[in-house]
């Protein structure tokens, strides 16, 4: 699915320059599930931004689904990552004067799809995150994990082959972050490949492989047997 060969990025400050990502190596397989952690400030944040084709990186190779992501166009990258990629924010980050429907359906108009059908898939994957019933409800008429149920709808809604997510339950209480995290299981059970930052040990267990950062470097990668948010909910 993906796979990353010694990726540097540092970031100019004043004079000097931060090394933030110092020679990262990674492979995720389709299908995976993977949680990317490390205390704050480590380059999580700045990794998944390069993979998700929002940054670039300095130097070092990065392949996705066979494709090198090297000195593509804005245009050419836009077209690549609206066909291959999902992405979830902390913060939800939806549009607060659009309702959810209008919410999901929004990358479906960037990618020239004929109303009626944008809002029939829009309303299916709101259906399929049980928010048919909120769809003409706008950001702030909805709870922190309905919001996220949204994003989520919205990420899915193009059909993406790779999730991102960072810090996806970074906002919300520990219910509802197991929440979140349960139907995240279930959309990699259904086969969808994720990857996940996260501070938070107990949803990085939920995952199925765990990539821990250190001072711009992999310190641990290793695969663990999941934890079922179900239970918790
Ligand atoms: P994390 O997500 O692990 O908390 P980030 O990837 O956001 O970490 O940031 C890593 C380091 O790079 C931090 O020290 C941060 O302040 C710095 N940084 C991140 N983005 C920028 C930027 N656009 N310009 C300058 N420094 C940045
Ligand atoms: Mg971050």
């Amino acid at each position: 699915m993906l796979k990353i060969n010694q990726l540097h990025k540092s970031y100019p400050i004043g004079d000097s320059s931060l090394h933030v990502l110092k020679g990262i190596d990674l492979q995720v397989e389709e299908g995976e599930m993977v949680a990317i952690m490390g205390s704050s400030g480590s380059g999580k944040s700045t990794l998944l931004n390069i993979i998700g084709m929002l940054d670039e990186a300095d130097s070092g190779d990065y392949i996705l689904d066979g494709l090198p992501i090297k000195d593509l166009t804005e245009k050419k990258a836009a077209v690549y990552r609206n066909k291959f990629l999902g992405f979830i924010f902390q913060s939800f980050n939806l549009i607060n004067y659009k309702n959810a429907l209008e919410n999901v359906a929004l990358p479906l108009y960037y990618q020239g799809m004929k109303r009626k059908e944008r809002q029939e898939r829009a309303m299916f994957h709101l259906e399929k995150v049980g928010l048919a019933d909120w769809a003409n409800h706008l950001p702030k008429e909805l709870s922190g994990g309905q919001n996220q149920r949204v994003a989520i709808a919205r990420a899915l809604a193009a059909n993406p082959k790779l999730l991102l997510a960072d810090e996806p339950t970074g906002a919300l209480d520990t219910k509802t972050s197991y929440e979140i995290m349960a139907f995240i299981q279930k959309l990699n059970d259904e086969g969808k490949t994720i990857l996940m930052v996260t501070h938070e040990e107990d949803i990085a267990n939920m995952c199925k492989r765990i990539v821990r950062l250190r001072d711009g470097i992999i310190m641990e990668d290793k695969k663990i047997e999941q934890v079922r948010a179900e239970q918790y909910v």
